[in-house]
């Protein structure tokens, strides 16, 4: 199979070569025949699976030439501004034959540039709901003219809670001719209930297929006493030929802590999550990807979504609280077939949250030890002692190799 075969003019395939794609993805297969047809695609793929070009492609073909002046035609919705940026510099790199004007719309940024880039005529716009309902409420910003609709991430907006807001944005783009793609790792009945809604007759892509890890990440779990977390994510980073690393962390304040604790010892490093404003976070994005900051830690705002290419180790500093957060977390590695390494740290107190991710991904995760890190479970310890009840688990040895 080939790119040739999907029915892309020759400058997308000659932009597409330009970036280097030999073959298309299974998504890439599947969408873009369908895209180019006109029909409505719900699109279901895991992380890392190529499935923005999946529809940046196909669109940049239905749209055709720039419109100097006229009312954007093209709407990308996605939860976060780090994923527009990213969809953003997509359809750019794919439609540098015959460019359309992408206008970026998101919160944590002044108003007056998007204003401006809206009033001077944009083709694509990619946007985030909160702002892009206060430009149509301030009226900087039209939803009739849209022919395109693609809501990418769906679940993660539900996740975020912007379900009323995204149903209103679809209600708002009420041209009857409308196409409308929709991407989501997962479909849940919510997702289905919107697609009943908002989809004419769609086409389902890969809808069977199972969010599971990339095979190329080689996965791993250190087990180890609560106290050594950090002492462990040293080590490990001292083991590892680190290019790029993301450590993930469950909290903002967590987040913080480590990358203080990490350039206290002289490791190249920088945050990213959000609580930190937008100027910050798009100069710890830049900076990652540009190599001069080795090491970012982030909470799961990061984790799905953001192609940063060449992301060779991935740290999981807490085991995630949802088990599909783990995927996500781990699919920042091994992108686009490159090998990665993943490591998760895990705590006498995360197992739970261990089984249950082993359960989702249906696979035992590896595990390893550091020599001189234990798994001391002190927390339980003293709960067994305050109730005698649980000293009867005391004999039996879990498979965590922990004595309870
Ligand atoms: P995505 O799933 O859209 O986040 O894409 C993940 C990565 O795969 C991005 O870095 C794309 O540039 C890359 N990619 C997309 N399509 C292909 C392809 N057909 N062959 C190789 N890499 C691709």
């Amino acid at each position: 199979m080939t790119f040739n075969t999907l029915g892309l003019e020759p400058k997308i395939l000659s932009a597409i070569a330009d970036a280097g794609y030999e073959t298309p993805t299974p998504i890439q297969q599947e969408a873009i025949p369908q895209i180019l047809a006109g029909n409505d695609v719900i699109g279901s793929a895991q992380t890392g699976t190529g499935k923005t070009a999946a529809f940046a492609l196909p669109s940049l073909q239905l749209l055709g030439a720039h419109q100097p002046g006229a009312a954007p035609r093209c709407l990308v919705l996605g939860p976060t501004r780090e994923l527009a940026a990213q969809v953003k510099e997509q359809f750019e790199k794919y439609g540098k034959a015959s460019p359309l004007k992408c206008t970026l719309v998101h919160g944590g940024v002044g108003y007056g540039r998007q204003r401006q880039e809206l009033a001077d005529g944009a083709d694509v716009v990619i946007a985030t709901p909160g702002r892009l309902l206060d430009h149509v409420q301030q009226k900087t910003m039209d939803l009739g003219s849209i022919e395109l609709l693609i809501l990418d991430e769906v679940d993660r907006m539900l996740d975020m809670g912007f379900i009323d807001d995204v149903k209103r944005i679809i209600r708002m783009c009420a041209n009857k001719k409308r196409q409308t793609l929709l991407f989501s790792a997962t479909v849940s009945e919510e997702i289905k209930r919107l697609i009943a809604r908002s989809l004419k007759n769609p086409v389902v892509v890969a809808i069977s297929v199972k969010i599971s890890p990339a095979e190329t990440v080689k996965h791993e779990v250190y087990p180890v006493g609560a106290m050594q977390k950090f002492d462990l994510l040293v080590a490990l980073i001292d083991s590892m030929e680190v290019d790029s690393m993301i450590i993930f962390c469950r909290m903002k304040v967590g987040a913080d802590r480590i990358t203080r604790w990490l350039q206290q010892q002289g490791y190249s490093v920088a945050a990213m999550h959000a609580d930190l404003n937008q100027k910050m976070r798009t100069q710890a994005l830049q900076d990652f990807k540009d190599g001069k900051i080795k090491i970012l830690v982030a909470t799961d705002i990061a984790s799905r979504g953001l192609d940063i290419a060449n992301v060779t180790h991935v740290i999981n500093y807490d085991v995630p609280e949802h088990s599909e957060d783990y995927v996500h977390r781990i699919g920042r590695t091994g992108r686009a077939q490159r090998e990665g390494d993943a490591a998760t740290i895990l705590a006498p107190d995360e197992e739970s949250k261990l089984v249950a991710i082993e359960k989702f991904i249906d696979q035992q995760i590896p595990q390893r030890r550091l020599d001189g890190f234990n798994y001391l479970y002190e927390p339980r310890i003293r709960e067994a002692e305050a109730k005698p009840k649980r000293s009867r688990r005391n004999s039996s040895t879990s498979r965590f190799g922990r004595r309870r």
